[in-house]
């Protein structure tokens, strides 16, 4: 298949600025947990585009001497995310095109769907493809769009496009966003200097001094020029359906995301309503860090057993669910944490983590907390519902077959990470917690997809339909 699917990104734009890629860098090194694979920024000087992308992490690719090439007031930027196979710089974007209005460059964070199909209807009529990505079918498709004008074009372009979209557009005198009108990835507005920006989280805005101001509205268009700002709403979905896994792991915990909801908020009321769910008697709450503290935080306060870092994370290695071999992958989590003997010996722990996978972190977990650090009992708690669904817009899960908690019972999974009890939160203690719930996507946790499934993905819905 030619294009890998499951990737989640981090987008970063400012219109107006004398120092637009410098603050595309830093803006970019914020949203760097979105994505190590690779980075590029695309600026304007108004009259030529200038584009650098390479593969890895954005403060190793861009130094003050190249930032010095990408002059101008407007830029666009993207963090890429690793993964398997797909690990070429002809992939990283932005991506850049000339076509008949002009030049431009994308920078597209989210999932095509039904990106092959359009990929092949556009190969028939001539299109010659650059990359494997599938942003680069939107590139084509406003290329082939008719109509009056530029944004005209997009909006015919996207209303082709199922699945995600947060979207970034650099032309030579704008910058364009574009939100799906599920609003599925995260996309806010928010001004500096008189500049504007747009980022995936605020937490970029955080870094370079800008306000948020709101976010781009789902299935808004918006235009950033000479101008102003303008707004147009071409696309409508049937509901809005926010990813609620933004919340359970892929955001950083300081953003404001999907109308302003603090993230580590959130995940610490995860914790709190999953004490109430899933007490156990212990002597001790520790995070499996990063991804499970705000809610170990919150499992602690609820329930009066004391929080410690049981679990020391070594921050300098990269996420091991992006590592391809199973066998790599068994080895990666014990590079990556190492249990504190004096703290945990002897100890009932209770261990909280985001999310199960494939169940292969946790069970490394349970025998380093038990092996390494002395636990005399193991519970895990879990902060989402079982992960039973693969995500086919924009975060990177496995295949159906490969998420362990679409296979097997709780208990059956309690028993492969040999934990001494295993508890997930419940879809409906989630629901109570996110302010209007029925507003986001839980397809991972209850296989309810908010869009239809073009041929490649079929494969996946019938063997969950058996
Ligand atoms: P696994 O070992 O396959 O069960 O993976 C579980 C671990 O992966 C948990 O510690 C999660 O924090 C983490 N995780 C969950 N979703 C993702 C994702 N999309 N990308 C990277 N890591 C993830």
């Amino acid at each position: 298949m030619f294009h890998e699917i499951h990737e989640e990104c981090g987008v970063f734009g400012v219109y107006g600025h004398p120092e637009a890629a410098n603050l595309a860098y830093l803006g970019l090194y914020a949203l760097q947990h979105r994505g190590q694979e690779g980075a590029g920024i695309c600026s304007s000087d108004g009259r030529h585009l200038h584009l650098d992308k390479a593969m890895g992490l954005v403060a190793d690719i861009f130094s003050e001497k190249r930032l010095k090439k990408l002059p101008g007031h407007i830029a666009i930027g993207h963090n890429r995310y690793s993964t398997a196979g797909s690990s070429v710089l002809k992939n990283v974007q932005p991506i850049t095109a000339n076509f008949a209005l002009g030049p431009l460059a994308i920078a597209h964070n989210g999932n095509i769907v039904n990106a092959a199909e359009l990929r092949e209807e556009l190969e028939k009529e001539g299109a010659i493809f650059q990359s494997t990505s599938d942003s680069e079918v939107i590139v084509h498709l406003i290329a082939h769009a008719k109509g009056n004008d530029f944004y005209e074009r997009v909006t015919q372009a996207v209303k082709q496009i199922s699945g995600a979209f947060s979207l970034l557009i650099l032309r030579e005198k704008e910058l364009i966003a574009v939100r799906d009108a599920y609003g599925v990835r995260p996309l806010s507005l928010g001004r500096v200097d008189g500049a504007y920006a747009i980022a995936s989280e605020t937490c970029a805005f955080d870094l370079i001094g800008a306000a948020y101001i709101r976010d781009i509205e789902p299935g808004e268009l918006l235009i950033i020029d000479e101008n102003g700002i303008r707004s147009m709403r071409p696309l409508v979905a049937p509901r809005q359906a926010s990813c609620i896994f933004e919340f359970i792991y892929f955001s950083r915990p300081d953003s404001y995301i999907f109308g302003g909801q603090n993230v580590n908020h959130i995940r610490k009321e995860f914790g709190k309503q999953l004490a109430r769910e899933s007490f156990v008697d212990a002597d001790l709450v520790i995070p499996v860090p990063d991804s499970g503290v705000p809610a170990a935080i919150g499992f602690s306060e609820e329930s009066k057993i004391p929080f410690d870092f049981g679990l020391i994370r070594n921050h300098y290695i990269g996420r091991t669910f992006i590592e391809p071999k199973q066998s790599i992958r068994h080895f990666g989590v014990k590079i990556k944490l190492n249990p504190v003997r004096k703290l945990l010996q002897g100890k009932r722990v209770i261990v909280v983590d985001d999310s199960i996978v494939r169940g292969t972190t946790s069970k490394k977990i349970v025998k380093m907390l038990r092996e390494g650090g002395g636990a005399k009992e193991v519970h895990m708690r879990i902060s989402s519902p079982p992960t039973i669904g693969p995500c086919f817009y924009g975060i990177d899960t496995p295949t159906r077959q490969e998420l362990i908690a679409s296979t097997h019972m709780v208990e059956e999974i309690k028993k492969y990470i040999t934990a001494d009890s295993l508890a997930y939160f419940s879809l409906e203690g989630l629901k109570n917690i996110v302010p209007d719930s029925h507003n986001y996507c839980t397809a991972c946790f209850d296989n309810n997809y908010p869009m239809s499934f073009p041929g490649e993905h079929l494969e996946q819905m019938e063997l969950f339909l058996k």
